[in-house]
């Protein structure tokens, strides 16, 4: 029998690094020493509290049954208490906060929980490919919003056409920003919530980096902003400021209808994350904050190192404030796909095409921080040398 696939599985463009993963095994078939710079997925390991907390709590009866959908009380208790010292925003736990499996499956749920077929969505470009996959799984279409660097990598929202705006159910935006390493201030927050009410579009934050800046830089959650709960939603996760990348958790904050559809949805597909796991996800938001400067300080070590090598080696690079990524030109001559071939073939060293973020990605590659120092200082050794 020939399996017919769902439209929507047909929609899925190819893998978007397939190319590159193949040139990878081709490398270290060979035998090269492939250094991956591709991957945003922290290093270093969660902090053992958070582990010792999963191991208590697997072992205890009481957590092996179906957990609540929305999550714990105590999980969204503590959730509503880190946005409170963290941000000063202030969330009820039972109404404004729901549990997710990690921001990514937030990426669908919410499109299915807002979109119906036909509707647009407003999506960034370059950007985190889920806001475009979970619109299409939905029936939607997805409306591209260009980030240009001329514009601080944030979107015109004026320029979008305003028949398209009125037909538009969720705009989605992310700061700091994968992959430029862009951040948002008030001022476009403030626009963000006035386009928003004008056209009765529902705002979604997904902010897996509000805790990610540099130099005592603090990224704003979008909550923060007066008028934000009315018209939106930020989804948040455990997975980067704590390594927490494989635990699946994370959270949907905000407007209480949103959040309740969501949890419709979820009732109705997940069941939920492990109760074990939400136990162990307190420990790691009571963490103390010097943990997450602890963290910072090593990440901005390599940030400015790879900042360096790049200027030093004639490329053109922003000092991102904020987020894992180091966001920079190609050189003259080159897309982004035959330059990061090229980087491959030369230096053994894996750096991501820009246009895998879509169209105006192009031009662009991505170099992700979450790479061991002595594994990175070696990548921009052979960088240096690639490039002279
Ligand atoms: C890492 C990331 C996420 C969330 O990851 P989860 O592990 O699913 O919580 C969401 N959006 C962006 C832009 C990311 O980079």
């Amino acid at each position: 029998m020939k399996i017919k696939q769902s439209n929507r599985v047909k929609s899925v463009p190819p893998y978007m690094f397939a190319e590159i993963n193949r040139k990878i095994a081709d490398a270290k078939k060979k035998g090269v020493d492939v250094i991956s710079l591709g991957i945003g997925d922290p290093d270093m390991p969660t902090p053992a509290p958070v582990v010792e907390e999963l191991a208590r709590a697997a072992k205890d009866p009481k957590n092996h049954q179906y957990p609540d959908y929305e999550g714990m009380f105590a999980f969204r208790d503590a959730v509503s208490k880190w946005y409170k010292r963290r941000h000063g925003v202030i969330l009820d736990p039972d109404k404004e906060v729901l549990t997710l499996i990690g921001g990514k499956e937030g990426n669908l749920h919410i499109s299915l929980a807002l979109t119906n077929p036909g509707d647009y969505c407003l999506i960034p470009v370059p950007g985190y490919t889920p806001y475009r996959t979970s619109t299409v799984f939905c029936g939607g279409i997805p409306h591209e919003m260009p980030l240009l660097e001329k514009n601080n990598f944030l979107p015109e929202l004026s320029k979008i056409p305003g028949k398209i705006a009125k037909k538009s159910r969720i705009i989605f935006v992310n700061y700091p920003n994968n992959p430029t390493g862009a951040v948002a201030e008030l001022s476009f927050y403030k626009e963000l919530i006035d386009f928003a009410e004008d056209n009765n579009i529902v705002a979604c934050s997904d902010n897996p980096y509000s805790e990610i800046g540099y130099e005592g830089y603090k990224p704003l959650s979008f909550l923060e902003v007066p008028g934000a709960k009315e018209i939106g939603v930020e989804l948040n996760s455990l997975s980067k400021p704590y390594n927490m990348t494989g635990w699946r958790i994370g959270m949907a904050v905000g407007n209480e209808e949103v959040v309740k559809a969501m949890g419709t949805i979820k009732n109705n597909t997940d069941s939920g994350v492990f109760n074990a796991v939400q136990l162990a996800a307190i420990k790691a938001m009571e963490l103390p904050d010097s943990f997450i400067e602890k963290q910072m300080s090593i990440y901005q070590k390599r940030r400015d190192l790879v900042h360096k090598t790049l200027t030093g080696a004639g490329l053109s690079c922003t000092k991102p404030k904020a987020a894992l990524y180091m966001w920079a030109k190609v050189p003259e001559g080159h897309t982004s796909a035959s330059f990061a071939t090229e980087m491959l073939e030369k230096a053994g060293v894996v750096i991501t095409p820009g246009a895998g973020y879509g169209k105006d990605g192009e031009g662009y590659f991505r170099i992700s921080l979450t790479v061991p120092d002595k594994r990175l200082g070696e990548a921009m050794e052979r960088i240096k040398r690639a490039l002279r």
